[in-house]
């Protein structure tokens, strides 16, 4: 029988899709560059279900059934277009690729351009959950053709993440929809990681608390409104001890974080669409920061608090403040996340299900967690929400957290903790709400210097101040 299913690119990701796949039943074709990696998936894992090796593409493509289905996983860039370059010529009308690595959408809507001028369809794929999700279940976000998604989705379905018992999959929209979704998933893991480091740090630094009685307060609040995976991995690593070293394993690791890139492509994009996602932004530049060694070494020790920490009435319920304040800043996060799909969604023409999204981002994926269904409920709402944080849910969770928030990033402030998501968050929050801005300013400036010109709030029209002159504005035409 020939194979439902193929496989390319048989590293970590790729391998356990392919399992995934066979555990569910499929016969799953497998090829590599390196045959090698293709010959130990089949010996280790033959008894998972039915692989059918390809030692060449040409044979991995003869063992598909048609329309063909080849999942790409591959490095985005390069590789990528190199492995499409070596298979195409040996396909036919109708075949599908699925590049399931984290290409960027802009790629994936050349691609997928290129490709269905050719007859084949190609779908860009994110996927999400790293090499566990991978194999047990991960958050899938294909993007591509309708019609490709219809030959494909209960593929993908089947080895999609439960949640409810309804598949964390869905088409998300045409071209590089998926990937540019997938782009913005990462974002947001990478504020509302920031969002908890900051959280540990104040808990550390304001209260003095060490790593294993701030695990205890992590893991009480994953019993809330806070459930989530980032949450409970963070208790796991705050309570294991080093063994080398016997001290807390957070007190050994070099504190300067690393990233790949896909944070950074969410922020250049919402440049790009001027969508403000401040705590994405924060947390990119926070990696930056940290990571920035000479810099950090040439300012260690400039004049500032340092020591401090809350006793006596002033430590009394902070630890609860605090958890307010990660609450909202988190649903700041969301909110702008969600912001920049609409926006990327009436940019690239694609139509977007934003309750959809948030509904598959409840299982498999690294910002799994209990809160996604209030994004989903928020949407189901209104579809046309023009920001998460005017939904009642959200809205009044945001006001029973306003007096906790405002004295946590204040007393950060005063502490010399640095909390730039949880103050920049609180900064979107009052500047979204203010009835003025000094924005009014910032154009009387512009017009002063440049000639730039502003509109008035007491009469239609462009105008232009003569500053040099009379002072007076004269309507522009
Ligand atoms: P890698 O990104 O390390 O890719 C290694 C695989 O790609 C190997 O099979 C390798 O073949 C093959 N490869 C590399 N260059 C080429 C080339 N020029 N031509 C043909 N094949 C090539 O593997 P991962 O499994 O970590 O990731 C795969 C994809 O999944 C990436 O795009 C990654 O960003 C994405 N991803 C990863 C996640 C993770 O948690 N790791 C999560 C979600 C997505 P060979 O064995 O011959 O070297």
């Amino acid at each position: 029988a020939k194979a439902e299913i193929g496989v390319s690119g048989l590293a970590t990701m790729g391998r356990n899709l392919a399992r995934n796949l066979a555990r569910h039943g499929h016969v799953v074709a497998v090829h590599n560059r390196s045959a090698q990696r293709m010959r130990d998936l089949v010996e280790n894992f033959s008894d998972e279900g039915t692989f059918v090796g390809a030692e060449s593409a040409q044979d991995f493509v003869d063992a598909l059934e048609r329309p063909r289905r080849i999942v790409l996983m591959v490095p985005a860039g390069a590789a990528t277009d190199a492995v499409i370059d070596e298979f195409v010529p040996l396909l036919e009308q109708g075949d599908v690729i699925i590049d399931a690595g984290n290409a960027h959408f802009l790629d994936t809507r050349r691609r997928e351009k290129a490709l269905s001028e050719k007859g084949l369809n190609f779908v860009g794929m994110g996927v999400s959950g790293g090499e566990e999700g991978a194999l047990n279940g991960p958050s899938i976000m294909p993007g591509g053709p309708k019609e490709a998604y219809d030959a494909l989705g209960p593929l993908l379905e089947d080895i999609a993440a439960k949640v409810d018992g309804e598949p964390c999959c869905t088409h998300i929209g045409a071209d590089g929809a998926g990937h540019f979704v997938k782009m913005v998933h990462n974002g947001i893991e990478y504020a509302d990681m920031q969002l908890i480091a900051e959280a540990y740090d104040l808990l550390r630094k304001g209260l003095g608390l060490d790593p294993a009685a701030i695990a205890d307060t992590f893991r009480q609040w994953n019993q809330g409104r806070l459930d989530s995976y980032l949450i409970e991995i963070t208790t796991e690593v705050l309570s294991h001890v080093d063994a080398d070293s016997g001290k807390p394993f957070v007190d050994v690791v070099a504190d300067e974080a690393e990233q790949k890139g896909t944070g950074r492509w969410t922020v250049q994009n919402a440049l790009e669409l001027g969508v403000p996602v401040t705590g994405i932004g924060e947390a990119v530049f926070a990696r930056s920061l940290s990571g920035n060694r000479a810099l950090r070494d040439a300012a260690r020790g400039l004049p500032g608090t340092s020591g401090a920490v809350l006793e006596g009435a002033a430590a009394e319920g902070f630890a609860d403040d605090i958890e307010q304040a990660l609450y909202a800043s988190k649903i700041v996060a969301y909110a702008q996340g969600f912001n920049q799909i609409q926006a990327g969604a009436a940019e690239y023409d694609w139509s977007i299900d934003l309750g959809h999204v948030a509904a598959i981002w409840r299982g498999g994926c690294i910002i799994r967690a209990r809160f996604l269904d209030e994004i989903t409920a928020a949407y189901r709402r209104d579809p046309a929400l023009p920001t998460l944080l005017t939904d009642t849910s959200f809205s009044e969770a945001l006001a029973g957290a306003q007096d906790s928030w405002r004295r946590v990033v204040s007393v950060a402030a005063q502490l010399g903790i640095p909390s730039p998501g949880f103050s920049s968050a609180l900064a979107y929050y009052d500047a979204l709400r203010a009835d003025r801005l000094p924005a009014a300013l910032i154009q009387g400036q512009r017009d002063f210097f440049g000639a730039h010109t502003y509109r008035r709030t007491d009469r239609e029209g462009t105008f232009h101040t003569l500053w040099a002159e009379d002072g007076r504005p004269q309507e522009q035409r």
